[in-house]
């Protein structure tokens, strides 16, 4: 980390502190920031953890979660009040302030030390302290090895272990991505040595769906799921009538749009949504086709090289309509072989 002796002096008293991830926060946002605030908690500071919006109940298990503070419109004081008196405000899991909503000029206007721990590309500079990696799989991972610099590992109990390694095992689609490093599996046995339960954890976010939600599966996968081979692009688009049909809650299509690429051929998969304030596209891909370009230059979004996300305000028609219209100016880029 960039002068990671500062940011230790920094931290060597008690301080007020609040910790940030993104909106709609994943498993690697919730749990490297729960990780993170267990362990300043530890080490003697008043920590405060705030949400943009709400996230999955699967990841409700979580030590801490009880303590979070979900950003409301109408109740903005108390986060207000907080960021603007947070001697350090830590930014986990996102890389530009538009990403918090409201929360992100706050953080912009507060006088307190801003540090951004994270793995997505191109960041904004917005931070005083920077553990950015891009090749860190997970922010989880970076969260553990700035504990690891600091000569605290053994501050890390079982359940902060947990909560790291959820972000960990979720941001490697349970070690299986292209971004599952050696430092990945290093990372893990540490968290594991320190009490993590591989297989609670993954129980408890992968095989606590509702009936609904699994039906939502089944239906995406029978009736909506599109292949166009000559551009090796997979697509699916619901509608908020379908989301609404399944009784879908925030996390029930998380995970859907990696369906496209388990097709033979595939490198490129979309999954387009109707979230009524916007239409919220995710994207996935394989090898050098990069996800983070298409969704910067077209949907206002980025992410990583293979796995990204963005919206429009497009109706879900023209969302579709725009998305296909661009497949044939990538045509050659997908049907490269180089994964
Ligand atoms: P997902 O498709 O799961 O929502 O997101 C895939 C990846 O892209 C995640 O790392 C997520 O943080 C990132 N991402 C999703 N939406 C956006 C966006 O609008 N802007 C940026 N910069 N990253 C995004
Ligand atoms: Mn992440």
């Amino acid at each position: 980390m960039q002068k990671i002796s500062a940011f230790r002096d920094f931290l060597a008293q008690p301080r007020k502190v609040v910790v940030l991830m993104h909106h709609k926060p994943d498993a690697d946002a919730l749990g490297s920031s729960l990780g993170l605030a267990g362990y300043l908690e530890k080490k003697g500071h008043s920590v405060q953890v705030i949400a943009p919006s709400d996230y999955p109940d699967f990841l409700h298990w979580m030590k801490g979660n009880e303590k979070v503070l979900i950003f409301q419109k109408e109740r903005c004081e108390k986060p207000k009040k907080l960021i603007s008196e947070a001697d350090m405000i830590f930014c986990l899991d996102f890389s530009s302030l538009h990403r918090i909503n409201e929360l992100g000029e706050m953080v912009r206007n507060a006088a307190g030390k801003k540090v951004l721990i994270d793995h997505h590309l191109e960041p904004e500079p917005f931070a005083d302290f920077e553990k950015w990696d891009v090749a860190a799989a997970s922010t989880a991972e970076l969260v553990f090895e700035l504990i690891e610099e600091l000569g605290d590992k053994l501050l890390i109990d079982a359940g902060l272990a947990d909560c790291l390694y959820a972000g960990v095992m979720t941001d490697t689609g349970s070690f299986r991505h292209s971004n599952t490093t050696p430092n990945v599996f290093r990372v893990a046995g540490e968290l594991v040595a320190r009490g993590a339960d591989p297989h609670g954890v993954s129980r408890m976010i992968y095989d606590s769906s509702s009936i609904e939600r699994l039906r939502l599966l089944g239906y995406v996968l029978k009736e909506k799921l599109q292949i166009l081979p000559e551009y090796r692009t997979a697509y699916m688009v619901l509608s908020t009538e379908e989301l609404r049909k399944f009784s879908s809650q925030t996390g029930d299509t998380e995970g859907l749009v990696n369906y496209g690429l388990s097709v033979k051929g595939i490198r490129l998969s979309v999954l387009i949504t109707d979230r009524k304030e916007n239409i919220k596209l995710s994207f996935r891909s394989l090898g050098s086709f990069s996800v983070n370009d298409l969704a910067r230059k077209h949907f206002e979004g980025g992410g990583h090289r293979n796995a990204a996300g963005g919206q429009t305000s497009l109706t879900l028609e023209e969302t579709l309509k725009k998305f296909l219209g661009l497949l044939p100016g990538y045509k050659s880029a997908l049907q490269q072989e180089d994964f």
